[in-house]
């Protein structure tokens, strides 16, 4: 077979987000847009965003939104890999996902918004574009943009490219990680990062596997490394307090060991557990794990928060 010679369409990396929110108020200082990555190491079982985890498109359905075969139907002449199934009783719908590849082929055809891809590929050039709009309030305001998922350092030739920019046209940067990334990775993105959020679990190792799908130690070698190689770069440990996971003194007093033991850590967080992802495990037809789970109340809250040493800021609406 002969090859070409011809130079590839475009030297920019692309890469895939699913979402941009505007206006947020948390997740850094000031007003900031907020760009949602696709791709995720971890599987945590409490996980809020599980259209974030796989590195491809992905099609939701809201069968709460379909309005059904017998009135509608137009998604199954749309589909051309057959992956529409409808019920012989009522006309009701649904996605065979064995069938389905996400091609998003049907999404223009429903009438009722009961079908979406999550997963949008864009350049970081596009993506300055779409931050850029918001600027006058990141100025007011002492905002920018953070960068969340998934994991958005897995996409680092993208992120590296856009940080690079953000920066070059002056703009605040945060980034959200997991910390399972090659430090590579990290050693890549952070000298464009102005605010680094990172999450740590559990030094627990066989109970963050249990829960999360991987083993922690990358994830806390990384922390180390990060507070050892970058004692001036602005660092936020968040923790999520997840019941029957680590939502007890017993489970946060060895982590918050830990985090005294690195100087370098500005700030500490606590996320307590809540359920506002469950409607998004039905659309991608997944089961949530946790479905008999309730959030910590506000007393364990508080004694958690009494654990974490003074000068550490911690979410206003945490308690
Ligand atoms: S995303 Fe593509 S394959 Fe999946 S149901 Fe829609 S048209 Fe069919
Ligand atoms: S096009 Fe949309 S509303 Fe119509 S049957 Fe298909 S999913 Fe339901």
């Amino acid at each position: 077979m002969k090859l070409s010679n011809a130079p590839p369409m475009s030297s920019e990396p692309d890469g895939l987000i699913f979402s941009v929110q505007r206006m947020a108020v948390h997740d850094g200082p000031g007003w900031r847009t907020l760009v949602f990555l696709k791709g995720c190491p971890l599987r945590c079982r409490w996980c809020c965003n599980p259209e974030s985890w796989i590195s491809e498109p992905e099609l939701a359905f809201d069968s709460a939104k379909c309005i059904g075969a017998k009135k509608c139907g137009f998604c199954i002449g749309a589909c051309p890999h057959s992956a529409i199934l409808v019920s012989k009783q009522n006309g009701s719908i649904a996605v065979d996902r064995n069938r389905c590849c996400s091609c998003g082929e049907c999404v223009d055809y429903c009438p009722s918004n009961a079908r979406h891809i999550y997963g949008n590929r864009v350049t970081a050039p596009e993506l300055l574009e779409i931050v850029e709009k918001d600027v006058m309030f990141y100025s007011r305001s002492g905002g920018g943009v953070t960068l969340g998922g998934g994991e958005p350092l897995l996409q680092i030739d993208f992120v590296t490219r856009f940080l690079d920019l953000c920066k070059k046209n002056g703009l605040h940067t945060a980034v959200e990680t997991c910390g399972a990334v090659p430090w590579s990775n990290l050693e890549r993105a952070v000298p464009s990062i102005d605010h680094l959020f990172f999450d740590v679990k559990s030094t627990d190792n066989e109970l963050h596997k249990q829960y999360t799908g991987v083993p922690n130690q990358l994830i806390l070698n990384n922390l180390q490394k990060l507070c050892s190689n970058y004692p001036e770069l602005k660092l936020t440990v968040r923790i999520p307090v997840i019941p029957e996971f680590n939502d007890s003194p017993e489970q946060i007093k060895p982590i918050i060991k830990f985090l005294r033991s690195q100087p370098a850590i500005s700030n500490i967080e606590l996320m307590p557990y809540h359920r506002f992802g469950i409607v998004k495990y039905n659309t991608l037809n997944r089961a949530y794990p946790m479905e008999k789970v309730t959030p910590p109340s506000p007393a364990l809250l508080k004694v958690l928060r009494e654990m974490i040493p003074s000068g550490t800021r911690q979410r206003k609406e945490d308690f």
